[in-house]
């Protein structure tokens, strides 16, 4: 059936992945992503997700949810610039602009949309963006579809920062420049420097991106990498999503109310695309009340992960130098790192395996993710199964 030529570049493919052991094997969930899942009738400690707060199964957020979705219906019925504003997006978008003080945000439908939008309607292909080389790959997406010139640095090195953006400016080939980074890297748990980012920023006169999908809900105490640097007024766009830590799915911009008017206007994932259903909006609303009213939850997944980063380390695991709660647990050959992350789960944690390319070459690593959600009991019976499997596999 179909095109010959499709299936046998599909055959071929798939074949060859497979050989490799690169194949991804997309596991069901039989319950809801919480601190313990089930998969195949066995229940699991999750460390995989990005659900820091453990918000996803909070009672409050799902209540918010149905109410909306009472009130709105379950689909917000077309895209907003045509007859789909809701009031709750209205109202999620200045929520968001409080908490993190900026002017104004604009939500999209999930932080990919964010950098597919975002970046082309103010970059084209006479400016030039420069780019660490560990950035996500919906900012490289998002960095090609704006035609503009992508000028890679070294991961979080202001000096070749500086370096580049001297060249970059001193050549004239370019009109506008661009600096475009993650808050927080996703595969090392390591925090962008910002004062030096700033400082290179200021000094070439580039726009400030920063994604802080990762960051958002985690520093600041909740607010982002910018608000705990103290720097929300030398960022010219605040990137974050409502699918990590807020637990629920959409993404965001935060910046000056002319940035978000512009959005608006130019951002093809918001014009094209149809927004956030009442549910999710409200959810998100709900996530900024929990997080604004107390730091429990914050506090709490710090705690968790400074609990699981000591004992990983005093057993002899390799943690790299995450700052925060993420904990990767760097094993380097690719065909270990798969079977350690295998008898992980064997033996009741979820825990995957993360190889080339989304990790260099040699530096094969099992990420743990403790969510505000774990208890210690949850860690420690983690931790007792890292130590027996790593003994196995004589990684430690
Ligand atoms: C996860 C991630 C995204 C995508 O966010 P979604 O809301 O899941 O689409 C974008 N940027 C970075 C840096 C991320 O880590």
């Amino acid at each position: 059936m179909g095109s010959k030529a499709l299936n046998k570049f599909l055959t071929e493919n798939l074949n060859d992945l497979k050989s490799k052991g690169l194949y991804n094997v997309i596991n069901s969930l039989e319950g809801a992503n919480g601190a313990i899942i089930k998969i195949a009738g066995r229940e699991l400690i999750n460390l995989s997700s990005n659900n820091y707060l453990g918000l996803a199964t909070h009672p409050r957020m799902m209540e918010a949810a149905i109410k909306a979705t009472k009130e709105f219906g379950v689909g917000a019925g077309a895209v907003r610039t045509i007859n789909g504003t809701l009031k709750i997006h209205d109202e999620l978008e200045k929520r968001i602009a409080e908490f993190k003080h900026t002017e104004a945000a604009i939500a999209f439908q999930s932080g990919f949309n964010c950098n597919a939008g975002a970046i082309q309607a103010v970059m084209n292909k006479n400016d030039g963006i420069l780019s660490d080389e560990l950035n996500h790959a919906s900012i490289i997406d998002g960095c090609r579809l704006s035609g503009a010139k992508i000028i890679r640095y070294k991961h979080n090195d202001m000096e070749d920062l500086r370096a580049k953006a001297k060249e970059a400016r001193e050549s004239g080939l370019y009109n506008k420049l661009m600096v475009i980074t993650d808050g927080v890297f996703s595969m090392d748990g390591d925090v962008v420097n910002l004062p030096g980012l700033v400082k290179v920023a200021e000094e070439f006169d580039l726009i400030t991106y920063v994604d802080d999908a990762h960051g958002s809900g985690v520093m600041g105490m909740g607010a982002g990498t910018v608000k705990h640097f103290g720097l929300s007024d030398k960022i010219d766009f605040q990137i974050g999503t409502l699918s990590k830590a807020i637990g629920v799915v959409g993404g965001y911009v935060a910046g000056s109310q002319d940035l978000i008017d512009w959005l608006k206007v130019r951002a093809r994932p918001f014009l094209f695309s149809t927004s956030l259903t009442p549910s999710a909006a409200a959810a998100c609303i709900e996530a900024i009340n929990i997080m604004t009213e107390s730091t429990e939850l914050v506090d709490k997944v710090w705690e968790n992960g400074r609990y699981l980063k000591e004992n990983l380390k005093r057993l002899g695991f390799n943690i790299g130098h995450s700052e925060t709660p993420i904990t990767p647990c760097i094993i380097g050959d690719e065909k270990l790192t798969q079977e350690f992350s295998k008898k992980l789960i064997e033996e009741g944690v979820y825990a995957k395996s993360i190889v080339f390319p989304t990790v260099p070459l040699g530096t094969g690593r099992v990420r743990n993710m403790p969510t505000a959600a774990h208890t210690k009991e949850m860690l420690d019976n983690a931790i007792a199964i890292y130590e027996k499997v790593g003994r196995e596999l004589g990684v430690i």
